[in-house]
């Protein structure tokens, strides 16, 4: 398999070489929550204009995806849940610029208590007392780890650090900082952005995706990438589940028969499925790990994503990779129609 990953520039934004994808550009600063609609191309997929922007952090960007961000849900949940926050310390303000102001995120986080831990799509929610949220947004590179009294010291582009009362430290690593976080109420975070139900825990109905494609002339793959429609799914199990569906990616999202919607969320039910219980996928050089290190498992799973030239698995014929909105698309010409 070819190496993933190897940045270059592109007229600005970076450029994963040989897969076509503009990953980068507009760095967003601001004191007030952005607005819900539309900031980044990929909000709305329609229209050669919107696909040739760059995207930014909510922006489908691949990894990690709902599987990993799942993964790290999990794994810190019972480290941090009960636990109250003593101590918030921020040194790149960028990574909370959808804040109201940079303090007001510490001021919110201090002395609240963590009562549980949620996801809606992508996006992370740590659940505190005075019903706040503490959302955590990965981005491309970000990673939630929380340390044990003693362990070693925060890495590089350690961004945001929240102790505990249990001598344990909540810390938000991200070179790339296209991820964020911010403290807020459900209405703020409504207010931010426009996310559809999530792909794993809220599916829709066969019926109800229907309605959402009617009359979309949008690909099918650029549809599924489209965090208004479908919170949680990126580029890699998007071509998963076309993948596994056994549908062209370039079918306009609605062209597809109640039987096809049908089989396009069994699959997309079975690969967020297999993707959760391997930890996630693991790609060289876009660095998710799991917060206890290790990488996630799901790569080596991975039936069409990244193997083009590669034998299909279901009919023999070679995958191919055909760039759509700008994103690379792994498929089967032979067995997806
Ligand atoms: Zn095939």
């Amino acid at each position: 398999m070819a190496a993933f990953g190897t940045f270059d520039k592109c007229h600005g934004p970076a450029f994963i070489k040989g897969y076509g994808e503009c990953i980068g550009g507009t760095r967003r600063v601001s004191n007030g929550f952005s607005p819900a609609q539309p900031r980044y191309g990929i909000d709305t997929l329609e229209g050669d204009a919107m696909a040739k922007r760059s995207y930014s952090a909510d922006g489908a960007l691949g990894l990690p995806e709902l599987p990993e961000v799942e993964t790290t849900r999990r794994l810190i949940h019972p480290l941090i849940v009960g636990r109250a926050i003593t101590e918030v310390s921020v040194t790149r303000a960028r990574m909370l610029r959808r804040q109201h102001q940079a303090a007001d995120f510490a001021a919110r986080l201090s002395g609240r208590r963590i009562v549980g831990t949620s996801r809606h799509g992508k996006r992370l929610l740590i659940l505190l007392d005075d019903d706040l949220i503490w959302l955590v947004h990965l981005g491309m590179s970000g990673r939630l780890t929380v340390a044990e009294r003693g362990d070693e010291e925060a890495p590089p582009h350690t961004h945001v650090r929240v102790l505990l009362d249990s001598g344990s430290e909540v810390r938000f690593t991200d070179p790339r900082t296209f991820g964020y976080t911010v403290v807020a109420t459900q209405d703020e975070l409504d207010e931010l952005s426009a996310h559809g139900p999530d792909a794993w825990t809220d599916p829709p109905t066969v019926r109800e995706l229907s309605g959402r494609l009617e009359g979309r002339s949008a690909p099918i793959k650029a549809l599924l990438l489209d965090q208004a429609i479908l919170a949680g799914v990126g580029n890699i199990y998007a071509d998963e589940t076309l993948f596994a569906a056994g549908i062209d990616p370039h079918r306009h999202g609605g062209s597809l028969s109640e039987e096809e919607l049908d089989e396009l969320l069994a699959s997309l039910h079975n690969v967020l499925g297999a993707g959760i219980a391997a930890g996630g996928t693991t790609l060289d050089d876009l660095a998710y790990m799991l917060p206890n290190g290790r990488a996630g498992e799901y790569t080596a799973e991975l039936a069409a994503y990244g193997r083009e030239g590669e034998p299909c698995p279901r009919c023999g014929d070679s995958i191919r990779r055909d760039v759509i909105r700008s994103r690379s698309t792994f498929w089967s010409p032979g067995c997806q129609i």
